[in-house]
C-alpha cells in the first residue's frame, strides 16, 4: 500500500483516499486535520480583505501553504 504523508504536520495518512482524508494543492499533501487548519485561516482574512478576488485568494492559500510546511503547521493569526 502506498504511504502519504502531509507535508505539513509530516504525520502518516491512514487509509489515504484523495479528497476525502488527504488533498493535493500543487503537489503538496496535506491531511484533513491541516486542511481544516487552513480552511480557517483563509476564512480570517477573506473575513477582513474586500473585495474578494480568486487571485489574491490563490496566492494566499499557496502562501498559506508553504509556510505551514516550513512551520509544521499552518499558522492561524487570529485568537478565537
Ligand atoms: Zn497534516
Amino acid at each position: 500500500m502506498e504511504h502519504i504523508y502531509c507535508d505539513v504536520c509530516k504525520k502518516e495518512v491512514h487509509n489515504p483516499v484523495p479528497e476525502f482524508s488527504f488533498f493535493d494543492f500543487a503537489h503538496i499533501s496535506v491531511c484533513e486535520s491541516c486542511r481544516d487548519d487552513l480552511n480557517t485561516a483563509l476564512k480570517f482574512t477573506v473575513r477582513e480583505k474586500s473585495p474578494f478576488d480568486f487571485t489574491w485568494y490563490d496566492d494566499l492559500r499557496m502562501q498559506l501553504l508553504k509556510q505551514g510546511v516550513q512551520k509544521g503547521r499552518i499558522e492561524i493569526k487570529r485568537a478565537r
